[in-house]
């Protein structure tokens, strides 16, 4: 897909797989959308099966953690070990290794940007979110994405929040509707050129 052409918005949905992946990964094949998951190792762990179907079905792959600590409170030993055993879990789930770093609570500092260029990823955080944890309420997703939805756009989701599963169909026809295309978070950031241990997008006051 070559966003410069067209339209594209990349969904990211953090903390899984989550209870409702499968549902979810149905939506997105029904609709020929591809997603961005970024995956909690211990999940990768107890729910291998949707790891393999979103490689096999096309969508890509991000690493964020094990069991979700705030990195720029962990000690350089917990960060790698945090990222590996995902990246391990993952690969023994799918084949594949993300290539990819979302830090928990997209929270970093140049400690963590070391750390993740050390395993070859860029950072990848959001450009909005769709506030679904705190509202957990279909219209309310679905009225906040909209808002926020400009073309190369990467929104926080999450494939825990029943609601946001649950609103996805009409999301995505709607989105469509408008032009569209759901691609994964590479596809956006294609022209970024990103190296391992940038982050993107930069947060306010990131010195480097
Ligand atoms: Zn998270």
């Amino acid at each position: 897909m070559d966003c410069d052409q067209v339209k594209c918005i990349a969904l990211t949905f953090d903390d899984g797989p989550g209870k409702y992946a499968g549902t979810l990964l149905d939506t997105l094949k029904k609709y020929d959308a591809k997603a961005t998951f970024f995956l909690e190792g211990q999940y990768v762990k107890s729910r291998p099966q949707y790891v393999k179907r979103m490689v096999a079905e096309g969508h890509e792959l991000g690493n964020h953690s094990y069991s979700h600590p705030d990195f720029t409170k962990s000690e350089p030993g917990t960060i790698r070990s945090e990222i590996q055993k995902t990246q391990d879990a993952v690969k023994k789930a799918a084949g594949v290794e993300p290539k990819l770093l979302r830090p928990p609570y997209g929270m970093a500092d140049l400690q963590v940007s070391d750390i993740a260029a050390e395993f070859g990823m860029p950072m990848i955080l959001w450009t909005a979110g769709s506030q679904d944890w705190s509202s957990k309420n279909v219209d309310a997703i679905q009225k906040q994405t909209l808002a926020v939805a400009k073309p190369n756009s990467i929104i926080l989701m999450h494939d825990w929040v029943k609601q946001t599963v649950d609103g996805m169909p009409a999301l995505i026809k709607t989105l469509q509707n408008k032009g569209y295309h759901l691609v994964t978070v590479s596809d956006v950031v294609k022209n970024e050129d990103l190296k391992p241990g940038d982050i993107f997008p930069v947060p306010d006051g990131w010195e480097k």
